[in-house]
């Protein structure tokens, strides 16, 4: 189920708790539920007081669940770190790439992303039939839910993937002016290489 349609995009945190459609304020401790139904995965996000209260029954048919932390959403400053928003934008590109290449590459990008604070990760999915694991990914800023596939890399493959995001990377930042902060260009050293087994373990 997980696998059809519009599941890839990402899904928008509300700014309103669906139980007492309160709106949330910054800092705020929420709730959040992912359901999966006919038309796709949907979000509910509680107060802490419905989140005890009512949402609780609801809570064993959510294929995930987690708390996280309201922030008001940002303003957007002209002076954004490219290399925050370029990462982003590419993730965003391939959300809905099914080559396995584009998975890879995906994965590997939010791995990146999650070592830079820049994604939160709040649980694990594992698909009845397939057995494919999603990774439920939060962004930092706006609390938007992300579902990545885990394409079980190993360690050498890792690195590969991880050279070529770094590149597109590079060259999405060489485009855009001005060059990016000396730090965000060290990932793909070996020091530097993000541990895509650290999930799971060493397979
Ligand atoms: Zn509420």
């Amino acid at each position: 189920m997980l696998r059809d349609s519009a599941e890839w995009t990402s899904i928008k945190r509300a700014r309103y708790c669906v139980g007492c459609e309160r709106q949330f304020t910054d800092g705020e401790t929420y709730g959040s539920m992912l359901f999966a139904g006919d038309e796709g995965l949907a979000r509910e996000d509680y107060c802490t007081a419905c989140w005890d209260g009512a949402a609780q029954s609801k809570r064993s048919s959510a294929i995930s669940h987690w708390l996280g932390r309201f922030k008001a959403e940002p303003v957007m400053k002209k002076e954004e770190p490219i290399a925050r928003s370029m990462a982003e934008r590419l993730l965003r590109k391939y959300m809905d790439a099914r080559e396995p290449a584009q998975v890879n590459f995906r994965f590997i990008l939010a791995l990146m992303m999650e070592r830079k604070k820049r994604l939160i990760p709040r649980d694990r999915v594992t698909e009845a039939g397939t057995g494919t694991i999603m990774v439920v990914y939060e962004l930092a800023d706006t609390g938007e839910t992300f579902l990545i596939e885990d394409p079980k890399l190993q360690l050498s493959q890792a690195r590969e993937v991880q050279k070529q995001v770094k590149e597109l990377l590079d060259l999405e930042q060489a485009a855009a002016a001005p060059p990016p902060a000396p730090d965000a260009t060290n990932d793909a050293t070996v020091e530097g290489t993000v541990d895509a087994t650290a999930h799971e373990g060493v397979r």
